[in-house]
Order: structure tokens, then sequence, then C-alpha cells
């Protein structure tokens, strides 16, 4: 890679002459989200200016800019990501998506959506809701951008069904950090026609690329749900029964809560799920799952096998939650990551691991924390092997040590750094540390194609490249 993105911005009269009078903000006009994501690890930085472009022609004029001028460009979308990838370089720029917000295209026909990249989740449900169709990826925070989840190939809890962003972005526009704008993909969900520049896209952290469209796979909005609450004596049994349950069943929605986790976001959310006491008590995790169905009669077959096989697993006992429970518990659980984060969580981790490995996985993490005195509380995908570990944790050093080994451990079982919040800059070190050489090796290569100036969003996945 033949340059960094370091130097201050040190006139911003050429940027602003790019874009319309009030589309580059600076000194006080920046606003004290545009220095942070949601990040547990990751300072604050303020950067030297905020972009609102709004056109794919505007982004590629910036980037030539920045290129010239070997300026640092965040791309950003809502910044609730939690790897500290929409986190500003010092004297670098973020380039905000905010204006380019608007859906494009709804078009039942071909079952997809087209939409800019900075509308977000929430949205574009809204939209979807009167044509009764629905975007399935559902990660826990609806204010996220689609731009935003494309990069981070966002997955949530809907995962185990419908798959991540990967499996439900058809097409993507995106100016490369050569300026230049690329499109892939179409209105088609099979392409064999060269390399899958989108997919390579999808993912990227926007180290290689300013996503500014996409186009979305739809699909219909259920008809029928139900939303299923399982405690089990342990974690143990509960991953064997999720196991037991993907043999058979497809839900929509497969989570684990530790006993922790499932106190904290009562409490946080003031909610109860009217569970007996001597249950609660014995309960040390639970399965939440959520049934889809296109009529009441076969959701109602669904229920009573999936209760059939949750018995036989060892559940405690197997509750049909009331909608509005359910609605609520479901809600709370999205939350989970704000009421760690109020608890004092030191980070939070999502490591993956081959789904059957989730037992031994957490029993390996329960050592780690009994090791070192530190408490870590669990929530998360447990159907996709996906796991969203709290660590409290006073001691930087100690959390360190503690999150280091929990990375060591999901390698261990063959997984990964991260199922779905992305590397950022966060976690890089433990990117670089547990992925083979040739690979990273790969990827920089590729990165040095698309971003030959080294200047889209330096720091996140590798290292920025400073000047000799
Ligand atoms: C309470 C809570 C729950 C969450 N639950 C989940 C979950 O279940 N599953 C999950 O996957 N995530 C989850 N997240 C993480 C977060 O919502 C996702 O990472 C989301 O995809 C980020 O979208 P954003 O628009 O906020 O992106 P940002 O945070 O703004 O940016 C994220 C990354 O994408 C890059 N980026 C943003 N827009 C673009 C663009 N247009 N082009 C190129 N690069 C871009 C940024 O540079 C950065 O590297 C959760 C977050 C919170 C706060």
């Amino acid at each position: 890679m033949s340059a960094p993105a370091k130097a201050p911005v040190d006139s911003l009269r050429e940027l602003r002459s790019l874009l319309p009078a009030d589309a580059v903000l600076s000194g006080p006009e920046i606003g004290e989200e545009y220095s942070h994501d949601e990040s547990l690890t990751e300072p604050a930085r303020v950067p030297d200016a905020v972009v609102l472009p709004e056109t794919p022609g505007q982004i590629s004029q910036v980037i030539g800019w920045a290129r010239e001028r070997r300026v640092a460009v965040t791309p950003r979308g809502s910044g609730t990501g939690l790897a500290g990838g929409a986190t500003p370089r010092s004297g670098g720029i973020v380039m905000s998506l905010q204006r380019m917000n608007s859906i494009l295209e709804v078009d039942p026909a071909n079952g997809v959506a087209v939409v800019q990249a900075g509308v977000t989740l929430c949205a574009l449900d809204e939209e979807l809701a009167g044509h009764g169709l629905m975007y399935a990826v559902y990660p826990g925070e609806m204010s996220a951008t689609i731009g935003g989840n494309i990069a981070t190939n966002a997955g949530g809890m809907r995962a185990v069904r419908h798959g991540v962003t990967r499996h439900n972005v058809l097409g993507v526009q995106a100016v490369l950090g050569t300026g230049v704008v690329i499109r892939s993909g179409g209105k088609y969900v099979k392409v064999s026609s060269g390399y899958d520049l989108a997919q390579l896209l999808i993912g990227s952290e926007g180290t290689l690329g300013v996503v500014t469209e996409a186009i979305l796979k739809l699909i219909p909005r259920p008809a029928a749900s139900a939303t299923v609450l399982a405690p089990f004596a342990g974690l143990n049994r509960a991953g064997d029964a999720a196991s037991a349950l993907l043999a058979r069943h497809a839900p929509s929605v497969l989570e684990y809560l530790d006993r922790m986790s499932m106190a904290g976001i009562l409490a946080s959310e003031s909610l109860s799920v009217s569970i007996p006491s001597g249950i609660a008590d014995a309960a040390g995790a639970y399965l939440l799952v959520m049934l889809d169905d296109c009529t009441d009669e076969r959701l109602a077959q669904t229920v009573e096998s999936v209760g059939t096989v949750l018995d036989g697993c060892g559940a405690l006992d197997v509750y049909v939650l009331p909608a509005q429970v359910a609605a609520n518990l479901i809600r709370a659980r999205e939350r989970a990551f704000f009421a760690a984060k109020a608890a004092g969580a030191g980070d939070i981790i999502d490591v993956v691991v081959p789904r059957a490995q989730m037992p031994a996985f957490l029993d390996r993490v329960e050592e780690i924390a009994a090791g070192a005195q530190t408490m870590v509380v669990g929530c998360g995908h447990i159907g996709d092997g996906n796991v969203h570990l709290s660590v409290f944790q006073q001691d930087p050093a100690t959390l360190t040590q503690v999150v280091a080994k929990i990375y060591a451990a999901g390698r261990a079982l063959d997984g990964a750094v991260s199922g779905e919040h992305g590397i950022g800059t966060a976690k890089m070190r433990y990117f670089l540390e547990h992925t083979e050489t040739a690979n990273v090796d790969v990827q920089r290569h590729i990165k040095a194609v698309f971003d030959p100036g080294g200047i889209l969003n330096p720091g996140a996945l590798f290292p920025a490249v400073m000047p000799a």
C-alpha cells in the first residue's frame, strides 16, 4: 500500500467547494455523536470535518480530494457499531451517509427493495409493512443503516433462519478508494458472472469502498407467530436442546440467555415473565424460541412439537408467552447491550464457534472467568454459535487477559473472533492473531487494489500504513 491517511485537514476551503454549502461541518458544528460508535473500549476522537454527501458523484470527489491530501475518511451510518469501526482517525474526516436515506423502489414482483445506504432498518421496515413484506436481517438496533449493516455483515436474531446480511443483499453500488463508482449484482438471486464484488464489499467495514446503494431481498411477513421460553438447569442442557431443536425445526429466532443475563434484562426493562419462583431459582439458562408460520393451525402444531423436543431435552418447563410479554422480552433481549453497559461491562465479545461447540466454549469461558475472578455474563444467537459475552472486570490488565483468553478459546474450537459485530479497530489485534497469515496477506492485497491510498477507514481490520 502506497500512502497513509494521517495528514490533518489543513484546509477546508477546497473540501467545501466540492459539496453544497451546508454539507461540510467543522469545529463546533461537529456534533458529539460523530466522534464515536457504541464500542465500550475505543476512545472517542473528534474528526477535523464531517461531510454529508448526497450523491455518489460527491463522494467520489471527496475521496479524490482526500487521496490527494492523504486524509483518512471514515464512512459512517448511524454509529451503532460495537467495534470502533466508525470512530474517526485523528486528523481525518467522517463521511456520514445520513442524507442518502431514500427508499428508491419497493419491487414486489422481483421481491426486492432498492435503497440508499443511509436508510435505517426502522424506516425500511415501516415502508415494507405496508406491502406485507420484510427484510429479514434483524440486528438488535433498528436505528442502524443498511450501509452500516452491509459494512459489518450484520446478523441478528433472525440469522438462524434467514442468514446474515450477505445472504440478503443481492446488489451493491459503491465508491471505491480510487473514486471509481462500481455496481455489482442485481435484482436476481443467482449470478455466475465473474468475481462477486458485492460480496467482497459486504463485511469490508468501510475499508474498500463507501456503499451508496443496495438491492435487498424481501420475504413475506409471517402471518402467524408464537414465542416459547424454556428454562434449563444449565447452559449445557440448553445448548444440546438448541441442536436437537434445529435438527427438526426452523425457528425464526433461537436465542439463549444465561441466568444473569435474564435477570439483568428483566430488571433493566422492569419486566416480568411470570415464571414460578421454584423454576426460576433452578434455572441456569433459558432458550427463547420464536416460530413463524403461514396459518394459526400449522403454527399450533409446530409449537406443540417444539415443546415436546424441549421437554425431552430437559427443559424445566416450557412456556408459550402471551404476545405482548413476548414482544417485551425480545425487545429487552435486543437491549441487553445497554443493560450490560449500564452495569459497568468493560468489554463485549461476539465470538462465533460451530454451533455444536457452544457448550464446550461456554464451559471454557466459565473456567477462564473463575480463574481471573471476573464476571462474564452471556446471551446471544445460540442457533448460530454466536455468543455475546459481557466481561465485568475493573482492572484493565486483567480485562485484557481475560478477553484474550476467550478469543483463544474460540479459535481452539474452530471459531472466529467476530460473528457479526466486525473487527473495527477494537478487535484488530485478535483478528490478526487468530487469522492465518496467508489469508490476511491476500486481504491486504485486495485492500491495496480497492484503496491504493489507504485512506478508507485506516486502522480498521489492519494497522494504518504510515508514511516513511
Ligand atoms: C443495542 C445494540 C444491539 C446490536 N445488536 C446487533 C445484532 O444483534 N447483530 C449485529 O450484527 N449487530 C448488532 N449491533 C451492532 C450494530 O447495530 C451493527 O454493527 C450495525 O450494522 C451498524 O450499523 P450503523 O449504521 O450504525 O453503522 P456504523 O456504526 O456507523 O458503522 C459500522 C461500520 O460500517 C462502516 N460503514 C457505515 N456505513 C458505511 C457505508 N455506507 N459504506 C461503507 N462503510 C460503511 C463504518 O465505517 C464502520 O466500520 C448492535 C448494536 C447495538 C447498539
